[in-house]
C-alpha cells in the first residue's frame, strides 16, 4: 500500500518549492522502487526509519527499501475552483483518490512574491475548506439525480444531512454519522470526508524559534510548520551535511519528515519488515491487519495461498542478533491466519 497525500493551497505559498525538494531527493533513490509510472505532478518521499537501517546492517542486505508516501500536487485550488475557475475542476478530480489532504498555507513574508489569498493563514484555510464543501455539494446533487430512479431512503436521509452541514461550511468528517450512514456514502469519495493536515510554510529564519516538533494552533486546529526553502536546501546535501545543517538550525530532523510520520499516525498505519540477504524492506499496513492481509501487500498470491507466518518482534531480532538465535531462544513465533500484525514485526510468510 502506498499512502498518498494531496497537496493543496493557494498559488505562491511554496508548494512547487516543496515539490522540487521532493523530486531532487527522489532522483537518488527511485531505482529501488518498482513504481509503474510517476505522473509529472507526483513525488515519492521515503519514510526514513532507523529500524530499517539497523536490519539492513544486520542482514548485510544488498538493498534497503523504506516505506514511501506519494505526494500529489493539486495545483489551482483557488477561490472559485469548485465551479471550474482556472484549472480547478480538473485538479479537484485528483483529490478524490488521495488518502489525506495536506493544506499548505503561506506563512512567509516576502514583498516580492504576490500574495494570492488573504493575509492570514486561518482565513486562507477557511477559503480552501469552503471550496471543498462546494465541490462536495456538487457531488451530492449528482448523487441525488443518479439515484432518483432507484428509491433509497437511507441514502436520501444521509444526503440531506450532508447537504445541511456543507451549506453551513461544516466538513463531512465532522458530522455525526453512524457507521451504517458512512458506508452508504463511501462510494462518493467526498473530499471533506478525508482526513487532512495543515502545513504553514514559514520564513526559513523563523524555524529555529520553535520547539521541536514544530506546530502551532491556528484557531482550533493544529498546524505543522515547515520551510519549503530549507527542505529544498536539504535535498541538495549529503546525509552527513543534512545532519549538520539541521543541528545548526536546532532541529533533529527535517520538519517534512516529521509531518510524514504524523500522517502515518493520523491514518492509523503501521509498518512491518522483511529482511534478508537480498533486501531489507519496510511495508505499510493499516493497524489491525491480520497476517494474510500483510502478506498480500507483498504479493496477492501470498494472501491467497497463505499458510503461516514466522514472526519476530524488532526488539527480539536485535537482541538475539537475527533469525537463528531467535529460533533457538524460542522468540520466533509461528502465527496463523488470525494473527494481528504489530508495528515493527519482522515476518516471513509461507504460502502455497
Ligand atoms: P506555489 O505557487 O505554491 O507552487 O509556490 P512556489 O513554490 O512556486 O513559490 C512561489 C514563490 O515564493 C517563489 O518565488 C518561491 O521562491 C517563493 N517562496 C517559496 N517558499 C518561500 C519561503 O519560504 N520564503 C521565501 N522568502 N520565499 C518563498
Amino acid at each position: 500500500m502506498n499512502l498518498s497525500c494531496g497537496v493543496a493551497g493557494f498559488p505562491n505559498v511554496g508548494k512547487s518549492t516543496l515539490f522540487n525538494a521532493v523530486l531532487k531527493k527522489q532522483l537518488a533513490f527511485i531505482a529501488n522502487y518498482p513504481f509503474a509510472t510517476i505522473e509529472p505532478n507526483e513525488g515519492i518521499v521515503e519514510v526514513k526509519d532507523a529500524r530499517v537501517d539497523k536490519l539492513f546492517e544486520m542482514s548485510k542486505s544488498a538493498k534497503k527499501i523504506y516505506s514511501t508516501v506519494k505526494l500529489i500536487d493539486i495545483a489551482g485550488l483557488v477561490k472559485g475552483a469548485s465551479t471550474g475557475a482556472g484549472l480547478g475542476n480538473k485538479f479537484l478530480a485528483h483529490i478524490r483518490e488521495v488518502d489525506l489532504i495536506l493544506f499548505v498555507l503561506r506563512g512567509f513574508n516576502d514583498e516580492n512574491v504576490i500574495r494570492e489569498g488573504s493575509t492570514s493563514p486561518s482565513d486562507d484555510l477557511e477559503v480552501l475548506k469552503t471550496e471543498l464543501c462546494l465541490k462536495d455539494l456538487e457531488t451530492v446533487e449528482k448523487a441525488k439525480s443518479e439515484k432518483r430512479k432507484v428509491k433509497n431512503e437511507k441514502l436520501d436521509s444521509v444526503l440531506a444531512k450532508i447537504t445541511h452541514a456543507l451549506n453551513n461550511n461544516k466538513l463531512i468528517s465532522q458530522i455525526d454519522l453512524s457507521d451504517e450512514e458512512r458506508k452508504e456514502i463511501k462510494e462518493y469519495c467526498f473530499l471533506t470526508n478525508k482526513p487532512y493536515m495543515i502545513l504553514i510554510n514559514i520564513d526559513e529564519n523563523q524555524i529555529s524559534n520553535f520547539q521541536f516538533p514544530i506546530s502551532k494552533q491556528i484557531g482550533k486546529e493544529e498546524a505543522y510548520l515547515v520551510s519549503a526553502k530549507i527542505e529544498n536546501e536539504l535535498a541538495s546535501l549529503s546525509d552527513e551535511e543534512q545532519k549538520e545543517y539541521l543541528s545548526s538550525l536546532g532541529l533533529k530532523e527535517a520538519p517534512l519528515t516529521h509531518v510524514i510520520r504524523a500522517a502515518f499516525n493520523k491514518l492509523n498505519l503501521i509498518q512491518f519488515f522483511t529482511t534478508g540477504i537480498d533486501e531489507t524492506r519496510s511495508w505499510t499496513i493499516v493497524n489491525g491487519s491480520k497476517a494474510p492481509q500483510a502478506a498480500g501487500t507483498i504479493h496477492t498470491d501470498f494472501e491467497k495461498g497463505f499458510i503461516k507466518a514466522e514472526v519476530v518482534s524488532y526488539g527480539d531480532f536485535v537482541k538475539y542478533e537475527g533469525w537463528v538465535k531467535c529460533k533457538e531462544s524460542g522468540k520466533l513465533r509461528i502465527e496463523g491466519r488470525e494473527y494481528i500484525m504489530k508495528d515493527g514485526d519482522i515476518a516471513e510468510f509461507r504460502f502455497n
